[in-house]
């Protein structure tokens, strides 16, 4: 099998193309913008891999590398769920109309199928949680969710018109190596300023739930494997959530720090920033009784994914912290 990973020198990403080498051939097209070159680098030369540095938006190139394709991973996007109230356009630009792009190169080079990484995000505030894949209606409360549903909209339009077939999955926080972003990776670097305060967006009470990277990226490849509808919508999450003092507290613990004041910002009615749900938690019954199972529930997850980026940090070249 040939498949192609957009984003794939991302973290979810670079996670997702270590697992699909084990069996398939894998090409890469990042463009950098948030993916690293030492996320990769473990199998640049591998027999079975390639490398395309390229934007979504170069449709030459694009179709170039898309054809002879067999299956396609698209996670290239801009994941920061806060920059959409600062910048209206850039999660229309880089995820609708990149992932239209895509879906245009794989129109026109008959590539049919495709893996699409969603987020619970949506959802919006669901008034049922766990909130199941049939929850509505769905109305996002950033310009992130939107833009994904919007995703999801085409990609499911695609797949009707156009006789594809795709795989949705809508993620809860994912978390663990090679991650970039995200309250870990925010609490880490400020605990490594400033040992003795930590700053928490929000009240501290916004409760979500945590899945490792490796589970997440098992869980992707178990559903294509095991699902075979037109478009397949499955939630990829834990089965609890944590709140996010528990979270400081696991970090601290973690790098070995004992009484850290925390100081919260209080925030937009409790939230960390506009867009941010307070409360997240997805039904996973769905994948669950295909037969797939989290190695992990949310505290495991956190406390996994810290030890793994505390490795990261220490043991490799200085990062960009931004
Ligand atoms: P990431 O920023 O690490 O990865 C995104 C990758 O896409 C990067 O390597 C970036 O360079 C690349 N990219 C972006 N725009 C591109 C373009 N126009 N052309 C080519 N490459 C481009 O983010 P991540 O956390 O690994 O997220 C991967 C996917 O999962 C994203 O679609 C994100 O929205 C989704 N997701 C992530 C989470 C999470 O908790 N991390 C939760 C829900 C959904």
């Amino acid at each position: 099998m040939s498949i192609l990973v957009t984003g794939g020198a991302g973290f979810i990403g670079s996670n997702l193309v270590d697992r699909l080498l084990e069996t398939s051939q894998v090409t890469v097209l990042d463009n950098f913008s948030s993916g690293k070159r030492d996320h990769i680098a473990h199998v640049i030369g591998h027999p079975r891999f390639a490398l395309v540095e390229a934007d979504l938006f170069d449709a030459g190139t694009l179709e170039n590398v898309m054809a002879g394709k067999d299956f396609v991973f698209h996670l290239a996007a801009n994941p920061d769920v806060k920059l959409g109230a600062e910048d209206t356009k850039i999660h229309l630009q880089q995820n609708i109309l990149a992932t239209y792009s895509l879906l245009e190169a794989m129109r026109k080079t008959g590539v049919g199928k495709i893996a699409f990484t969603s987020t619970s995000t949506v959802y919006g505030e669901a008034n049922l949680v766990p909130t199941p894949e049939n929850y509505g209606p769905l109305k996002p409360i950033s310009l992130y969710g939107a833009s994904k549903l919007a995703c999801e909209a085409l990609i499911s339009s695609y797949c009707h018109t156009f006789d594809m077939q795709s795989w949705i999955f809508r993620f809860a926080n994912i978390v663990g190596q090679r991650g970039t972003h995200g309250v870990l990776v925010d609490f880490i670097n400020k605990l490594k300023k400033n040992p003795k305060e930590l700053e928490i967006l929000g009240s501290g009470q916004q409760r979500k739930s945590y899945l490792e990277v490796g589970d997440c990226v098992a869980a992707m490849v178990y559903a294509v494997e095991h699902s075979s509808d037109q478009t397949n919508i499955f939630n990829i999450g834990s089965d609890d959530a944590v709140d996010v003092t528990e979270i400081a507290d696991i970090v601290a613990e973690s790098m070995g720090l004992a009484g850290v004041k925390y100081r919260y910002t209080g925030g937009f009615n409790g939230r960390g920033w506009r867009g941010d749900v307070k409360i997240m938690q997805l039904s996973i019954d769905a994948l669950v009784g295909l037969g797939w199972i989290p190695g992990h529930n949310s505290r495991e997850s956190i406390k996994t994914a810290v030890d793994a980026l505390l490795k990261d940090v220490f043991e490799s070249k200085p990062q960009n912290e931004s």
